[in-house]
C-alpha cells in the first residue's frame, strides 16, 4: 500500500482506529524492510555455502580423480617393469596368478590381460578374450611404446563377456597400459580396462549429504569439451541436447591453479539456470593427463528457495506482528477513545441545557486529565458569568420597567394637582366607554370650570392661582366615589368621569360638587365657584368626543345662565 494513500483511508475514522491503522502500516513497513534484508543477507550466505560446496566438490573430485588416474597407470607401470613375473613366459601360472591378485585388489578394473608383442592375448582374468588379438587397439598400440591411459570409451570386445551392468547400461571403460620389457626387448603389453562407475562411486563419496540436498550434480566432461558423465541417466538426454562445456572460458587452463575460480550462473541445454563451479583435472604425470573437466552445478532456485522461504516466513510473521500491534493499539486507544467521546457528549448535553450535565473528569492520559478539567473550569466559570449576567439583565429590565411605568405615570397625569391629564383621562375615557357599550350600563360626564379665574390670577398673583387650582383639584377628588375619575383637562377645566351613573345621579354629584364648593372658604381669596356641565352616554354609537362636547355646551350654558350652577344636556 503507498504511505500517500494511508491518510485518506484513515481520515474521518474513529481515534482509535487511526492510531491503530497507523501501528499496524508501521509494523509492516518495518516487517517487509526487515525481511527483504534478510533475505538478501540470507541469500549471499547461502550462494556463499553453494558456492564453498560446489568448490570443495569440483576440487576434490578433481583431485582424487587425477590421483585415481596416476594410481591406477603407476600399478600398471611397475606391475609391467616387474620382469620376473614375465620372465618365463606371458601366459604362465604365475602370470595368471599375478593378474588375479591385482583384479582383486582393484574390483573396479574388470579385466586385466597380457597380450604379447604380435598382439594376440597371452593371459587375462578370466580368460577373457585370451587367444583373441587386440593389435588395433587404441591400448595396445599406444602401451608397446609407453605407459598409457586411454579417455573414456564404449566396451567393445569384451562387452559380450561380462554380466550385463547392474544399471542396464553399457559397460564403459578407462584403458591403462604398460609395455612390458625384458631387457631391452618389449616383448608385450600390459593392459587393465578400468570399470567407468567407479567414477560415479567416487564422487558419490566425495558429494556431502548437504551438498545432495542442494542437488549438486557433478559432470565430467573429456578435453574436447564432450560429456563423459553425468549423474544419474543424465547423460543419454544431455548428450541428445547437445550438451558441452556449458562455459567456453571453462577450457582456459589457468595459469595459477590456485587462483580462486569464480562460480557462474549458467544456463544448461536442459533449459535450467544453474550455479556453475569448474575444475581441471590436476595431472599427476603426462600419461594420466586426459584433460578433463569437472563441473558441478546446483539449480539456482534450489540455491535460493531456502532463502525466499526464510523471507516469506519473516514477512508472514511481521504481518501477524502487525495484527497484534494494530490490536493492542487499538486496545490502548479505547480508554482515550472513551474519554474523547464522553467530554464529547458532555459538551453537547451542556450545549442543550440538560440540566445536571457537566464535563466528566477524565483519567486516561494526563493530557486528557489536563484538558477535562480546563474545560470544566471553563464551562464553570461560562455558566456562572452567565447566571451574573442574566441576575443582571432581570433586574435593569425591572428597573426599566418602573422608570417606564413612572415615565407613563409622569405622562398621563397633570404635574400641578397629581391628577390625571388630558391624554390619562382619554386613556381611562376608552376604557370606560368599553366597559359601558359592553355592559349596557351608563356613564356620564361632568366638565366644571373655574368661575372668574382670571380675575384670581390678576388679583393675587399667578402662584396664588396655583394654589387655588390645588385646593380645588383635591377638593374634587376627595368628595368623589373611588371609581369616579377627576381630570384637569387644561387651565381651570376639569372633568369627571362617572361609570354606572346615569344623567340624574350625575345631577345630583354635579350639584353637590358646585354647592359644597360655594361654601368652602378659601385662604386669601375667602371664596370660589364652580360651574358644571352634565351629560350622559346616549347609546352604543355615541362616542367620546361627542360626550365631551355635550359636556361642554352643558358648562357653556351654565356659564351663560350665571355661574355657580349646574345644566345637564342629555
Ligand atoms: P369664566 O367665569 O367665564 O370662566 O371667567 P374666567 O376668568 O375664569 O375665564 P378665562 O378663560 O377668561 O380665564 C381663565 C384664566 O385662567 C386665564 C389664565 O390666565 C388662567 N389660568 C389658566 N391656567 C392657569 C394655571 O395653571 N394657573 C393659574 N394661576 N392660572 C391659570
Ligand atoms: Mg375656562
Ligand atoms: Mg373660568
Amino acid at each position: 500500500m503507498p504511505l500517500n494513500t494511508l491518510p485518506a483511508l484513515i481520515s474521518g475514522r474513529s481515534l482509535r482506529t487511526q492510531i491503530a491503522w497507523v501501528f499496524g502500516a508501521l509494523v509492516v513497513t518495518l516487517a517487509v524492510l526487515l525481511s527483504l534484508g534478510f533475505g538478501e543477507a540470507l541469500k549471499r550466505r547461502i550462494q556463499g555455502d553453494a558456492n564453498a560446496s560446489l568448490q570443495m566438490v569440483t576440487d576434490n573430485t578433481a583431485a582424487f580423480l587425477a590421483h585415481g588416474l596416476f594410481e591406477r597407470i603407476r600399478e600398471v607401470q611397475v606391475l609391467a617393469d616387474a620382469d620376473v613375473i614375465w620372465r618365463h613366459g606371458l601366459d604362465t601360472a604365475e602370470v595368471n596368478n599375478v593378474l588375479a591378485r591385482y583384479q582383486a585388489m582393484q574390483p573396479h578394473s574388470l579385466w586385466f590381460g597380457v597380450a604379447d608383442a604380435q598382439g594376440v592375448v597371452r593371459a587375462a582374468t578370466g580368460n577373457m578374450l585370451v587367444g583373441q588379438n587386440v593389435e588395433e587397439r587404441p591400448w595396445f598400440r599406444a602401451g608397446l611404446q609407453a605407459p598409457y591411459v586411454g579417455d573414456v570409451h564404449p566396451a567393445k570386445l569384451l562387452e559380450s563377456l561380462l554380466p550385463p551392468t547392474k544399471s542396464g547400461d553399457p559397460y564403459r571403460f578407462v584403458d591403462f597400459a604398460a609395455p612390458i620389457r625384458i631387457g631391452s626387448t618389449t616383448v608385450g603389453v600390459l593392459g587393465v580396462h578400468g570399470y567407468w562407475e567407479w567414477v560415479n562411486e567416487m564422487i558419490q563419496t566425495l558429494t556431502p549429504a548437504v551438498a545432495r540436498e542442494q542437488q549438486l550434480e557433478v559432470f565430467i566432461f573429456d578435453r574436447s569439451g564432450q560429456l563423459i558423465h553425468a549423474p544419474g541417466k543424465q547423460q543419454a538426454v544431455l548428450q541428445r541436447l547437445g550438451q558441452t562445456l556449458p562455459d567456453p572460458s571453462f577450457a582456459k587452463v589457468p595459469s595459477d591453479a590456485h587462483q580462486p575460480r569464480e562460480i557462474k550462473v549458467l544456463r544448461w541445454q536442459d533449459g535450467k539456470t544453474y550455479l556453475t563451479a569448474h575444475a581441471h583435472l590436476p595431472a599427476r604425470n603426462a600419461e594420466s593427463d586426459l584433460g578433463w573437466h569437472i563441473v558441478a552445478r546446483i539449480p539456482v532456485d534450489i540455491a535460493f528457495a531456502q532463502a525466499d522461504e526464510a523471507v516469506a516466513k519473516a514477512l508472514l510473521g511481521g504481518l501477524a506482528a502487525a495484527a497484534v500491534a494494530s490490536l493492542l493499539a487499538w486496545l490502548a486507544a479505547r480508554r482515550l477513545s472513551e474519554d474523547l467521546d464522553a467530554l464529547a457528549r458532555a459538551a453537547k448535553d451542556l450545549e442543550a441545557g440538560k440540566p445536571g450535565a457537566d464535563i466528566p473528569a477524565a483519567h486516561s492520559s494526563r493530557e486528557v486529565q489536563r484538558l477535562s478539567s480546563a474545560l470544566r473550569d471553563m464551562i464553570h466559570k461560562l455558566l456562572s458569568a452567565n447566571e451574573a449576567m442574566e441576575t443582571q439583565v432581570r433586574q435593569r429590565t425591572q428597573q426599566l420597567e418602573e422608570a417606564n411605568q413612572e415615565l407613563d405615570r409622569q405622562a398621563r397625569s397633570d404635574p400641578l394637582t397629581g391628577l390625571l391629564n388630558r391624554r390619562g383621562f382619554d386613556a381611562q375615557m376608552n376604557h370606560d366607554l368599553a366597559l359601558a357599550r359592553r355592559s349596557g350600563r351608563p356613564l356620564s360626564i361632568i366638565t366644571v370650570d373655574v368661575d372668574h379665574f382670571k380675575r384670581i390670577n390678576d388679583t393675587h398673583g399667578h402662584d396664588v392661582g396655583d394654589q387655588v387650582l390645588q385646593r380645588l383639584a383635591a377638593t374634587l377628588a376627595t368628595r368623589l366615589r373611588q371609581s369616579d375619575v377627576v381630570t384637569r383637562l387644561g387651565g381651570e377645566e376639569f372633568a369627571v368621569l362617572l361609570p354606572d351613573t346615569d344623567l340624574e345621579g350625575a345631577r345630583t354629584i354635579a350639584q353637590k360638587l358646585v354647592d359644597s364648593q360655594a361654601s368652602l372658604g378659601y385662604p386669601v381669596i375667602g371664596g370660589l365657584t364652580i360651574s358644571a356641565g352634565v351629560s350622559t352616554l346616549r347609546g352604543a354609537e355615541d362616542t367620546a368626543q361627542e360626550l365631551l362636547r355635550r359636556g361642554d355646551m352643558a358648562l357653556y350654558q351654565a356659564k351663560r345662565e350665571g355661574r355657580n350652577c349646574v345644566v345637564v344636556q342629555a
